[in-house]
């Protein structure tokens, strides 16, 4: 098996940006209630999928079980958290109320001011860039071999099957018996397909602060989760905040004003992130499609199957694409689940054999 990968650049790559929280329970919305259930999944095949990466490789993936905390800063706030609350004890998720003063006792760096948190147990974290470091080398000891700096530039098909594909600069053509685009929001880049064939993707732009605490580990223990943004922690001292929602096409620049807004936010609730280092700020582009979920197995065309359209939880669903991608390739059934998010569902035609 071949995996190529255009280049190193973080602007071109969206899981070294991303935060890695996952967290179906604190991101569940009443509209996306089969999301939900693919993030369940996946989070209950994160431990297994963690440890076998570990075993394979020695490698730390940074996987932390640390929950998570819903925050209000305000009555309008609380008062959301609240509904919140309602949906998720319909749903039968754990979500425990808890006063601000109970809250105050489990993560003590809180702010006197805060109203109301929801603690969310099983919402936890990951490293993006240690686990993909950590995929890549258990890939490669395997006998997979990784190109990086090789950028497809076209799709190969005879007839209507696909049948490998063809990169840049050298034209160089590789053949494969299946290929899996999954070219996050340049997968529409990519030559070689009708548009009824592709799935639509387009660009969310999300700019994220790194941070350390110079004095080490320990102010936060949790996620703490809020109107306009969140503060991972990484378990070392080190700290992401993010994070933007912005419809700007392909631009990656970070701007004064999203950095200091979600400074601004975090210090409402987190009053000392102002002493923490600024390490990296960064801007990355989701890969969003026409209805927010993923697109994942085989698409219209024969020979081709999809990994992308992830959005906002590309690294809480690896493991699940995983699966789901895999039973594609070798035909076994990709279970229920797999149907709501058949690449088809974008073109109408049916999934080829
Ligand atoms: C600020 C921010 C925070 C986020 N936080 C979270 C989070 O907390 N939890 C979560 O689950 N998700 C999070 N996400 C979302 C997550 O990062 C994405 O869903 C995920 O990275 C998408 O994965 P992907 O593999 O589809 O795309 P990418 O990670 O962008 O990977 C695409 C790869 O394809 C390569 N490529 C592109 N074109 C070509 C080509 N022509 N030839 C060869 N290779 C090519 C690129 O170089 C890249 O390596 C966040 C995203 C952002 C921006």
């Amino acid at each position: 098996m071949i995996v190529l990968e255009r280049g190193p650049e973080p602007a071109k790559q969206t899981s070294s940006v991303a935060a890695g929280m996952l967290a179906p329970i604190s991101e569940t919305l009443a509209t996306e209630v089969p999301l939900m259930r693919l993030g369940l999944a996946s989070v209950q095949a994160y431990p297994g999928f963690v440890e076998e990466l570990t075993g394979a490789t020695g490698m730390d993936t940074g996987y932390l079980r640390c929950g998570t905390l819903l925050a209000a800063r305000d009555g309008d706030e609380a008062e959301a958290l609240s509904r919140e609350l309602a949906l998720r004890e319909r749903f039968g998720l754990t979500v425990h109320r808890l006063r601000a003063s109970e809250a105050r006792r489990l993560e003590p760096a809180l702010a006197p001011t805060l109203r109301l948190a929801l603690d969310v147990p099983d919402d936890h974290a990951i490293d993006p860039r240690k686990l993909t470091a950590a995929l890549a080398a258990a890939f490669t000891r395997v006998g997979g071999e990784l190109r990086t700096s090789a950028r497809v530039a076209e799709v190969v098909a005879r007839g209507e099957r696909v049948t490998g594909v063809r990169l840049a600069g050298t034209g160089e053509q590789l053949s494969a018996e299946h290929v899996v685009m999954a070219a996050g929001v340049w997968s529409e880049e990519v030559d070689g397909l009708a548009d009824e064939a592709r799935v639509p993707i387009h660009p969310v732009k999300g700019q994220i602060l790194r941070l350390h605490d110079p004095s080490g580990p320990g102010l936060l223990t949790r996620v703490v989760r809020f109107t306009g943004g969140y503060l991972v922690p990484r378990g070392d001292g080190r700290y992401v905040l993010g994070a933007t929602m912005e419809e700007r096409g392909f631009d990656t620049s970070v701007t004064a004003g999203a950095v200091f807004e979600l400074l601004r936010d975090a210090f409402e609730l987190l009053p000392s992130v102002t002493e923490l280092v600024i390490d990296e700020l960064s801007a990355g582009l989701r890969p969003a499609t026409p209805d927010n979920l993923p697109a994942i197995g085989p698409g219209a065309r024969a020979g081709l199957h999809w990994a992308a359209g992830h959005f906002r939880h590309g690294i809480l669903l690896t493991p699940i694409t995983a699966q789901i991608a895999l039973a594609g390739i070798t035909g076994e059934d990709p279970g229920e689940l797999a149907a709501q998010f058949a690449p088809s569902r974008f073109s109408g035609i049916p999934v080829a054999a």
